[in-house]
């Protein structure tokens, strides 16, 4: 089953990026192809979202496996990126981490208006990335069709502010 075999690979790290935090170490994952095969099988098989247009991942870790699903699904993929990383002309959103604050942008042609968007990241924790991400979806006209996540942390509760956005919301492990 992918959430005992996820859990058994995935590393607790204490005190990082700061004292207090306890990390998920999601790269023991990319060791093993025939298990990120079966994440991104997972996230197919337990989508609920109905038709997707586009994947978006968020950096850095949100790209490992939102590109994989995009192939997947045979759907474009579009990169969420922290400030100034993106060439072109943008739109930003400011959020609350779960450590500091953060500015994320998008492409502003990164996909038509009505498009359906899944987003994916690694982790799911307080929420505020993908409320964020959310955001700039429906700045550019887009809806949210879902939302794809390796682990999310449901002590945290950051599945209760995507409600709004959707209720399509996956996560393979907690
Ligand atoms: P949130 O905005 O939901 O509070 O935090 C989720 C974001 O922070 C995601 O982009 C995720 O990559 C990153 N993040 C926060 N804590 C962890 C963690 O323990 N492990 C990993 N891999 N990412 C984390």
């Amino acid at each position: 089953m992918i959430e005992h075999l996820l859990k058994s690979v995935i590393r607790d790290v204490p005190d990082f990026p700061e004292p207090g935090i306890v990390f998920k170490d999601i790269t023991p994952i990319l060791q093993d192809p025939a298990l990120c095969g079966a994440i991104v099988d997972s996230f197919v098989n337990r989508l609920t979202t109905g038709a997707i247009d586009v994947v978006a991942g968020i950096e850095s870790r949100g790209f490992l496996f939102g590109l994989m699903l995009a192939q997947r699904l045979g759907k474009p993929f579009v990169p969420i990126r922290k400030q100034g990383k993106l060439p072109c002309r943008t739109i930003k959103q400011e959020y609350a981490l779960e450590y500091g604050r953060a500015t994320i942008e998008i492409h502003e042609d990164a996909f038509s208006p009505g498009a359906r968007v899944l987003i994916h990241d690694d982790l799911l924790a307080t929420g505020g990335t993908v409320v964020a991400a959310s955001e700039l979806i429906e700045q550019l006209g887009g809806q949210v069709a879902g939302y794809a996540f390796v682990i999310g942390l449901d002590f945290l509760k950051g599945h209760e502010r995507l409600a709004r956005y959707s209720s399509s919301v996956v996560t393979l492990a907690n």
